[in-house]
C-alpha cells in the first residue's frame, strides 16, 4: 500500500517531469510510452497525461446504487468544470479496457470528485463489486455541455428534471445553486420505481426544507 504522502511527493515529482517533457530534446530521445510505463510502475497515480483518482470512500446510497468520492492526480484540470459534465471511467475488465460516463455529483471547487453508479451491466457491476477505498481508477477529463448557466445568467425560475440514475447530473446542479445561495424558485421533479430506489432522497428532503419551491418525487 503507497502512502498518501509519499503519492504527494510522487505527484508533484511527475509534475516536474511533465515539464521537463516539454522541451524537444528530451521527448526525442525519450519514447513517451516507455516514460508513462515506468511513471505507472513507481506509483499507480503517476501518469504524463492521463487522470488517476484513488478512491478515498464509497458510500451506499440505494441498494443498487452507491456514490465514490474520489482524489484526482494533477493531471485533472478543475479549472472550468461545471455543474452537470460527466467523466469517462476506464477499468480493465478480464484484460479488456471498457468505459463508461459518470456524471460528476461533486461540484466544481470540491477537493474531493464523487461519481454515483447505478448497478446495471457489466462496467458497473465491476465498480460495485471491486473498486474500494484505495483503488485507483482512470478518468476522463470533465466532458459535456449539460450544464448550468454561469451565476449572473441564472432565471428567476429554474425546473430540475429527472428520472432513475438520470438524477445525478441534476444533484449536481442543485448542489451548486445551493453553494451559489440562488434564491430563485426552484422545482425539482424526480420519478423513480420505488421510494427505496429514490437516490439522494434524505438530502433532497433536507434541502427541499431551505431552498426548494416544490421538490416532488414520483414513483
Ligand atoms: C453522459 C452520461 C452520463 C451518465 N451518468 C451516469 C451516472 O451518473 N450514473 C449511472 O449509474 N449511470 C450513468 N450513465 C450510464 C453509464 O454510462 C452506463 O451506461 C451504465 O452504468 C451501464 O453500463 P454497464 O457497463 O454497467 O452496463 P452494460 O453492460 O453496458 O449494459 C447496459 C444495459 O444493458 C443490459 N444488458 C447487458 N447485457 C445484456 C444482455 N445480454 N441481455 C439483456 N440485457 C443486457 C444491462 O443490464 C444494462 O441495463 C451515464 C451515461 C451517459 C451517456
Amino acid at each position: 500500500m503507497h502512502s498518501i504522502a509519499a503519492e504527494n511527493v510522487w505527484q508533484h515529482a511527475s509534475a516536474a517531469i511533465c515539464r521537463a517533457w516539454q522541451a524537444p530534446t528530451l521527448q526525442s530521445i525519450v519514447r513517451f510510452g516507455a516514460l508513462e510505463d515506468s511513471l505507472a510502475l513507481l506509483h499507480p497515480m503517476l501518469s504524463l497525461h492521463e487522470v488517476k483518482v484513488r478512491v478515498v470512500q464509497v458510500i451506499e446510497e440505494t441498494a443498487d446504487t452507491k456514490t465514490f468520492f474520489l482524489k484526482p492526480n494533477l493531471q485533472w484540470r478543475a479549472a472550468g468544470v461545471r455543474a452537470g459534465q460527466f467523466v469517462r471511467v476506464r477499468v480493465e475488465i478480464n484484460g479488456r479496457r471498457l468505459e463508461r460516463n459518470y456524471s460528476l455529483t461533486s461540484i466544481p471547487g470540491q477537493r474531493l470528485l464523487a461519481i454515483t453508479v447505478k448497478r446495471q451491466g457489466q462496467v458497473s457491476a465491476f465498480l460495485h463489486q471491486h473498486v474500494k477505498q484505495g483503488s485507483i481508477v482512470t478518468l476522463s477529463q470533465a466532458l459535456g455541455e449539460f450544464v448550468l448557466p454561469d451565476e449572473a445568467a441564472l432565471p428567476s425560475k429554474i425546473l430540475l428534471l429527472s428520472a432513475g440514475s438520470g438524477i445525478t447530473p441534476v444533484m449536481a446542479m442543485l448542489r451548486q445553486l445551493q453553494a451559489w445561495r440562488y434564491r430563485g424558485e426552484i422545482v425539482f421533479l424526480h420519478c423513480c420505481k420505488s421510494a427505496e430506489d429514490w437516490i439522494f432522497a434524505s438530502e433532497l428532503q433536507t434541502i427541499a426544507a431551505q431552498m426548494l419551491w416544490r421538490c416532488s418525487c414520483q414513483i
